[in-house]
């Protein structure tokens, strides 16, 4: 029945981290022992007083409507947020709060690209970049990068991507898949490049923000010359463990916060209001009320790094930032694994699952066709059986 769907759904890809999720859940329901390191989100529970926050919401009728474009409480709190965090002086009319940062990307697409315009994605990048601006009728341009480069472009490589169609550059730092984070003198050299191309708009995806081991943390639209071509998103989805209350938000030039905001009037009439009231007191809080969940996850990544290491053919980076591990396992390409063919990252993750019952995602995904991504948000007991497991697999 699919040729009774558009063209537009047709040919676009499914999300390969939810799928394979959804995999894993399948097999779990089947009774199959399936460690899931496939889906990115954290482990942790939603803080108390944000969800204290959202009972106080729903006591206190927060039921209607909410402004499109987010309560203007909400906005003023992003606003302080992104000073206090990022010397980001945004004012409320530069704020648009959506249905996940996810939702917010798409807004982006559909408000700033013609068919045919290009756009700049260092790879690997996020799963959803490359088809949410395929179905905003840009071309996505891939620059890829490897676990030599610690998955980081150049400003050369930058340069020479650049051609008259180009209209914007997505990235996000610290990185999902690769985990790395540009500094501000990485950054700087790129902004650099940008300075010759006035008409280009950057899209900086900082949902992980806070999830970062490094502690040079920076916003490209602090860089001089950037703020006014710079689309900061960013969500309380990882930081704060709220990934199901679906809210993420951008400070953007005031132009296309109102472009945003009229795309979302027409699909969602706004964000949901509880969540919203809630996301207040999130992002209010101090940051330091996340050292423990940080801590957790460097921990973890320290785990991983090591058990991948520990594993022949496997390569990796050190992963700054997120909760992804990105390996390089292109050594195991050509070779037969217990009577099964290994061509490449697909057939290498298909197999992890089936002999070792551990999901991960294929780099394809990403852009990166040499690399798998596991997701350490799990507790290091897990871990260590699902590398055990993964080691074996490889053997
Ligand atoms: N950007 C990146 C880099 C992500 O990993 C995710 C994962 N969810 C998103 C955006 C989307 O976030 P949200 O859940 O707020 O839609
Ligand atoms: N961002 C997460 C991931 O990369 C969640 C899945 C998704 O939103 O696609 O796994």
């Amino acid at each position: 029945m699919n040729h009774l769907l558009s063209d537009r759904i047709n040919s676009m890809a499914t999300s390969q981290t939810l799928a394979m999720a959804a995999l894993a859940r399948d097999l779990k329901a089947q009774g199959k022992d399936v460690i899931s390191l496939s889906l990115g989100e954290p482990d942790f529970n939603t803080p108390d007083f944000i969800k204290e926050a959202a009972k106080k919401a729903i006591d206190e009728n927060y039921s209607t409507y909410s402004p499109v474009d987010g309560y203007a409480e909400l906005k003023e709190a992003i606003c302080r947020k992104f000073k206090r965090d990022n010397d980001l002086d945004y004012k409320p009319a530069n704020i648009v709060v959506s249905t996940g940062a996810k939702q917010s990307l798409y807004n982006i697409a559909q408000v700033m690209l013609n068919e045919g315009d290009e756009v700049i994605l260092p790879a690997p990048y996020w799963v959803s970049y490359f088809e949410i601006v395929k179905m905003a009728g840009g071309v996505p341009v891939e620059v890829p990068t490897s676990v030599e480069s610690d998955f980081k472009i150049t400003p050369g490589q930058l340069a020479k991507a650049i051609t008259p169609k180009t209209k914007m550059v997505w990235y996000s730092s610290p990185c999902n898949p690769s985990g790395s984070v540009y500094t501000r003198e990485e950054l700087t050299a790129l902004a650099d490049v940008l300075a010759n191309h006035p008409d280009i708009f950057v899209v900086s995806d900082e949902i992980y923000e806070h999830i970062n081991f490094a502690g040079n943390f920076c916003s490209i639209a602090s860089v001089p010359g950037m703020f006014d071509r710079t689309i900061t998103v960013n969500g309380v989805a990882k930081a704060f463990a709220m990934t199901g209350w679906r809210i993420g938000y951008i400070g953007a030039p005031e132009f296309i916060a109102k472009a945003c905001t009229k795309m979302q009037g027409q699909v969602t009439s706004g964000a949901n209001s509880i969540a919203q009231r809630a996301t207040i007191t999130a992002v209010d809080a101090d940051p330091s009320v996340l050292n423990d969940m940080v801590k957790a996850f460097k921990g973890r990544r320290d785990l991983v790094v090591g058990l991948i290491n520990d594993i022949p053919g496997l390569k990796i980076n050190v992963p700054d930032g997120a909760f992804y591990a990105f390996p390089d396992v292109s050594s195991f390409f050509g070779k037969t694994l217990r009577g099964k063919q290994i061509d490449n990252a697909d057939d290498l993750a298909m197999y992890l699952l089936s002999e070792a019952n551990v999901a991960a995602v294929t780099g394809d995904a990403f852009g990166n066709p040499d690399c798998i991504r596991f997701s350490y948000a799990t507790s290091e007991d897990v871990l260590k059986e699902a590398f055990k497991r993964i080691k074996e697999a490889l053997a």
